[in-house]
Parts: structure tokens; sequence; C-alpha cells
């Protein structure tokens, strides 16, 4: 194995906007997404995010909860 040809390509952690977290191979130092195979809902199956938190708003509304 020649050194210097590649970039210094390394592991890098990925921080997904939903909490997750993973490791992947990149030059960068850190990789920020907005969404990852555990909470796409192409991957997931479920659109969890949609619509939960104004749910929610009016749920503790609708029961005085503040
Ligand atoms: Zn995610």
């Amino acid at each position: 194995m020649k050194q210097g040809i590649h970039p210094d390509y390394k592991k890098v952690v990925v921080k997904c906007a939903c909490g997750n977290t993973f490791e992947t191979g990149s030059v960068k130092d850190e990789i920020k997404v907005e969404v990852c195979s555990e909470c796409h809902p192409f991957y997931t199956g479920k659109q969890k995010f949609v619509g939960q938190g104004g749910r929610v708003e009016k749920f503790k509304q609708k029961y005085g909860m503040k």
C-alpha cells in the first residue's frame, strides 16, 4: 500500500437531527444530516414526525396543561 494517494479517509460520526448517530467513512471531521435511516419515513414506514408536535400542543390546551 502506497501512502498519500488517497485523502485522509477515516471514520466520522454522523449526527442526525433526530438524535441518532452512526459512523461512516469520510474525509470530513463531522457530518450532520436532517434525516437518517432510523428516522426517515421511507425506512421506518411511519411518519412519526409529521404533525406530532401539533397534536401534543392541542392535547395540552384541551386539558389545560401547560
Ligand atoms: Zn435520524
